[in-house]
């Protein structure tokens, strides 16, 4: 029989996530909303480079080359105010490209800066556009590899967004989880079981709250992390600076929004992030937490009008390129207020320009 067993398995490993994820749900039953985010964006990043115009979105570094070196500078000021520090590392959490390193690398070794660089990343493709970008970066499958001695000097933009997240539907009784089903072959979202570690506001019925443990856990583990090894974290994404209720799961796919609960691992999937829960995360002794500010205020008070002056003063044929991206990153309406930017210091540290 073993020949008839081999079959389905190749099946299995040949099916598109929307087949795996379907067969699961018919033998294991429904997923949660975690897992169901968590592999179709494990997917969607293994098996594409999603940035730019081609691609499904983009990102603060791919739109102009002043956001990595603000970042770069932001770090490299923090550290020659902190008493330049030794070996200090800079890392990277989910680096796409590797633009924003290489662009604030560039800026920090113009200030004397040049940290050794770790990249936690799980996308094999994009590991290998970040290795052309930064070739003698190191690569990790999450926090708990790097380094365990030396200052760290983390960034972290447009990455808990991608972070899976729980979400809870109010019923009578209290909140249930979220589920997803599978029903006529379509994937369908419903409230599941009662939890007890739901949200601990008032469950008004039909009210939808959302919270990410696996943020949460990372952002306690890269307090920890700097208040042990000194350091700091910055940390950029679309969000909110109080939580609250509401749906904010998306996705999108060609730079237009789509449902997801179609085609699992083919659209970029995302939730707002809620900046209040993270700061709450960070609770280790030995870290103070700034902002949440909004990105365009933040940029603005690192000169990114002077900077975008220089370029167009370098370039005059790009000054109308450098003012759309200065724009797109900076105004109300655009990236300026829906990002905000938060940052974790080590006690003993400078305090952080911008805040
Ligand atoms: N910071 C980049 C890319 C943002 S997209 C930019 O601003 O352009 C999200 C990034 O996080 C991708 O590199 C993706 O592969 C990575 N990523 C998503 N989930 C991850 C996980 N669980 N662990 C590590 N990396 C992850």
């Amino acid at each position: 029989m073993r020949a008839v067993k081999a079959s389905p398995d190749i099946a299995v490993a040949d099916a598109s996530l929307a087949q795996q994820l379907a067969r699961r749900i018919a033998s294991d039953g429904p997923l949660t909303v975690a897992d169901y985010m968590a592999q179709a964006n494990a997917c969607y990043y293994a098996t594409r480079d999603p940035f730019g115009r081609g691609g499904d979105f983009i990102t603060a570094p791919e739109i102009s080359q002043m956001f990595g070196e603000l970042v770069g500078l932001w770090l490299a000021d923090l550290w020659l105010r902190s008493g330049r520090p030794e070996d200090c590392r800079y890392v990277e959490l989910g680096p796409g490209r590797g633009t924003l390193a290489s662009d604030a690398l560039r800026a920090m070794n113009s200030a004397g800066l040049t940290p050794a660089v770790e990249f936690v990343e799980t996308s094999p493709i994009l590991k290998r556009a970040q290795a052309e970008r930064v070739p003698h970066a190191r690569w990790h499958d999450g926090i708990a590899s790097l380094p365990d001695w030396g200052p760290l000097l983390i960034v972290a933009n447009e990455f808990f967004d991608a972070l899976p997240i729980r979400q809870f539907v109010a019923g009578p009784a209290g909140w249930n989880e979220r589920m997803v089903d599978q029903v006529e072959g379509r994937f369908v979202p419903f409230a599941g079981a009662p939890v007890e570690d739901g949200p601990r506001r008032p469950a008004v019925t039909g009210t939808i709250c959302e919270s990410s443990p696996l943020s949460m856990a990372i952002v306690a583990d890269i307090a920890e992390r700097i208040a042990a090894q000194g350091g700091a974290a910055l940390i950029i994404d679309y969000g909110h600076v109080r939580s609250c209720t509401g749906e904010t799961l998306q996705a999108v796919h060609a730079h237009a929004f789509a449902d997801p609960w179609t085609a699992p691992g083919e659209n970029d999937l995302t939730a707002h992030v809620d900046f209040e829960a993270l700061s709450g995360a960070a609770t280790s002794d030995g870290v103070a937490v700034f902002g949440p500010v909004e990105q365009g205020a933040w940029l603005g008070a690192l000169g990114i009008d002077v900077r975008a002056a220089a370029l167009c003063e370098q370039s005059p044929e790009r000054a109308d390129e450098v003012e759309a991206a200065r724009l797109r990153l900076t105004a109300d309406g655009q990236m300026g207020s829906l990002f905000k930017v938060m940052a974790l210091v080590a006690s003993g540290w400078a305090e952080p320009a911008g805040f």
